[in-house]
């Protein structure tokens, strides 16, 4: 079975450290991290602007919508879509973990985040550009090798 991604945990997940909003979701989201960062690993991920499977261990669902703020569900559901049309997705399309995270490194450049993430509260630790920075360099060298 896929695993259930929304569109913007697709750039969180290059960036996180730990740092979370229970220690539930941190283990939930280490482990999803894990897989993702795992270049030996390859699996299928749906891609969706909605709760997924990394919410289902946040304190901050509400069964239908993130409830961590008024604004919030707003808010995330726009970086959703945002990444979602950034890297050319489909809403609740499957696609190749590969795929994703081929796609991330080539169409997502570190600054684009102050746009597509804009408001979210990690931003300015500075960790999640840092990630997109690494995931291109390391994508570009080992296209190089071939
Ligand atoms: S700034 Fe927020 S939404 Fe953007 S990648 Fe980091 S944690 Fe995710």
């Amino acid at each position: 079975m896929a695993l259930v991604l929304r569109g913007h945990h697709l750039l969180c997940v290059h960036g996180f450290k730990g740092m979370g909003y229970s220690p539930e979701f941190v283990e939930k989201m280490s482990e999803v991290v894990m897989d993702i960062r795992n270049e030996n690993k390859d699996f299928p991920i749906k891609i969706v602007a909605d709760l997924d499977d990394t919410c289902k261990s946040c304190p901050n669902n509400g069964i239908s919508k993130c409830v961590a703020s008024e604004n919030s569900n707003d808010h995330v559901l726009t970086m959703d879509r945002k990444v979602i049309e950034q890297l050319g997705l489909k809403d609740g399309e499957t696609y190749p973990k590969s795929v994703l995270v081929s796609l991330t490194a080539a169409k997502v450049r570190p600054d684009d985040l102050d746009v597509i993430c804009a408001g979210c509260s990690w931003l300015s630790y500075g960790v999640c550009k840092e990630g997109i920075a690494d995931l291109r360099q390391m994508c570009q060298s080992s296209m190089e090798t071939y």
